[in-house]
């Protein structure tokens, strides 16, 4: 009861009594990775340009039922799937305490919205802009089959997009801490550096503040809500347990729910707003405490900015083998040893606790996604395309830029050409899991040894499938070079080379 009240204030505090509308007829919201109404500008756009907002999402067959493009897993895997139900039922409910219902269709959107259009004599759709190129090709449809409807009489403002009387497709930028627009360089001339990038923003332009929507977007609310999950966890681990003011300490753990924010599936489905974050953080640095953790959440996001910015810059070379810079590097597709990283069935419980973290639970920690992600690609040289589809399936955050960005990096063929790290597991596991407790957590068969044993555990846990490629303490190296010929980049094997 106590936490829904703080919802319905923190809400409160994101209301306008004076902004004011001035359109006319029906608007439609096309809802995509933004679902929420909290600092959403699609929302308050359409709101604001129209008599009454028709809110829509599509369940597209393409993201829902399709496979990834090169090696056919699932491209929504059932846990992503299930948490985008979470954040839907979530929408509507805010939605209907404004005063709005959500409508869910399942289809294409480019068939949905140019007859929801045409049914409703709705004179614009807004939706959020995206960047990649699939999301991108959607909205040219989209924009297409609108320009085929022909609405019976002037329905709302006239706008310099399309025939008069169709209605236009509004691409509405959103989901960044900076503005696209406000950004100290072109597009083309974003660094490729992270440093350099945030340094810049930091510098040189401000984060806008959360759009304020009126408390009522519609006719009187069908029912009352509920909870609200994304704004339920800024407010439990920033105000509630208090964590904020330790993230930066704990931000690299891997084991339990608050060593780090979680916030990122809600941030990929757009159901919490970076700015609203960045607001939270400057009211906890007054109201509380403000020090290097407080800033390093900003930090953080930065990063989740930047990916999304070379997105723009790069366009679909973040998908292709050789990244944005077409480095040249053998890969090997060998299955087997995809199978056992995949699996969990490694060897090595650092790497295999991870892999089955995450596919029992659709999340890892930034700390284990870089082992994995090194691993697989320097120790085994396997196509680092297979593990980004695999987390493309899998994560509950997933989101192309940040995801396909953060791979090419860990490859070592991202657009920063610095960024070429060699994760070694001995190393990481000392450091970030001494006691053996996140991978006894995930692989309870090494609960009965010691502490000191479980990282390491030798013949008393599986064979490793592949040697490291710098040191291998307590490994069976000897036997596992035997049985497998390859290994990291540029090693000789006889097959599955990709270069
Ligand atoms: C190989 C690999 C793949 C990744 N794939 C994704 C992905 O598909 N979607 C995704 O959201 N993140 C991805 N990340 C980044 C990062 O691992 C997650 O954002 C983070 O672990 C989410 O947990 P959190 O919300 O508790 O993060 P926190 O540590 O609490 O950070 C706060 C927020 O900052 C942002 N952030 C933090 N680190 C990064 C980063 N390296 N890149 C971009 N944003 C960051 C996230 O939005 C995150 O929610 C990937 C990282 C790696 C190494």
């Amino acid at each position: 009861m106590k936490r829904e009240y703080i919802l319905d204030q923190t809400f409160e505090r994101y209301t306008s009594k004076i902004v004011k509308r001035n359109g006319k007829g029906t608007a439609i919201v096309w809802f995509r990775n933004d679902l929420r109404v909290l600092d959403n500008e699609v929302l308050f756009k359409a709101w604001v340009d129209s008599e009454s907002v028709l809110p829509v999402y599509c369940v597209d067959p393409r993201v829902f039922q399709a496979s990834t493009r090169y090696f056919g897993f699932p491209k929504t895997g059932g846990l992503r799937g299930q948490f985008i139900i979470e954040c839907l039922v979530d929408l509507k409910k805010n939605l209907m305490k404004r005063g709005l219902n959500l409508l869910i269709k399942h289809g294409k959107p480019e068939e949905i919205i140019p007859t929801l259009a045409k049914d409703f004599a709705s004179h614009a759709v807004y939706a959020q802009k995206e960047t990649c190129s699939e999301e991108v090709n959607v909205e040219k449809l989209v924009s297409k089959a609108l320009r085929r409807v022909q609405l019976p009489h002037s329905t709302g403002r006239s706008t310099s997009q399309g025939s008069a009387n169709s209605p236009t497709l509004q691409l509405v930028w959103g989901g960044t801490l900076y503005h696209l627009d406000d950004l100290p360089f072109s597009t083309n001339s974003i660094p490729d550096v992270y440093t350099q990038f945030r340094k810049s923003v930091e510098a040189k332009c401000s984060i806008r503040s959360c759009a304020k929507i009126s408390m009522s977007l519609g006719p009187a609310p069908l029912h009352r809500g509920l909870g609200m999950s994304a704004l339920s966890r800024v407010y439990e681990y920033f105000w509630k347990k208090d964590f904020l003011k330790i993230y930066k300490e704990t931000r690299n753990g891997m084991l339990g729910p608050d060593y780090s924010t979680k916030f990122s599936p809600w941030l990929a489905s757009g159901s919490l707003s970076p700015r609203f974050i960045y607001e939270e953080v400057k009211r906890y640095e007054k109201e509380r405490l403000a020090n290097d953790s407080t800033y390093w959440v900003l930090f953080e996001l930065i990063w989740r900015d930047y990916f999304r910015f070379i997105s723009v810059k790069y366009g679909n070379s973040i998908f292709h083998l050789g990244g944005p810079r077409n480095v040249e590097r053998r890969w090997n597709q060998d299955q087997r040893l995809f199978d056992s990283w995949r699996n969990g069935c490694t060897g090595y419980p650092l790497i295999d606790a991870n892999m089955k973290e995450l596919s029992a639970t659709g999340f890892m920690s930034n700390r284990g996604r870089q082992i994995v992600c090194s691993f697989l690609v320097r120790d085994m040289g396997i196509d680092w395309r297979m593990g980004a589809e695999w987390f493309e399936t899998f994560l509950l955050d997933y989101d192309p830029c940040s995801n396909y960005g953060n791979w090419t990096y860990g490859a070592g063929v991202g657009n920063d050409p610095r960024e070429d790290r060699y994760f070694s597991i001995p190393k990481q596991a000392q450091t970030y899991d001494p006691e053996g407790e996140y991978v006894a957590y995930w692989l309870p068969q090494l609960q009965k040894l010691p502490r000191e044993k479980r990282n390491f555990p030798g013949k008393l846990y599986m064979e490793q499938i592949v040697p490291l490629k710098f040191g291998n303490p307590n490994g069976d190296r000897a036997s596992a070079a035997r049985k497998n010929s390859y290994g990291g980049r540029g090693r000789k094997t006889t097959k599955g080379y990709m270069s």
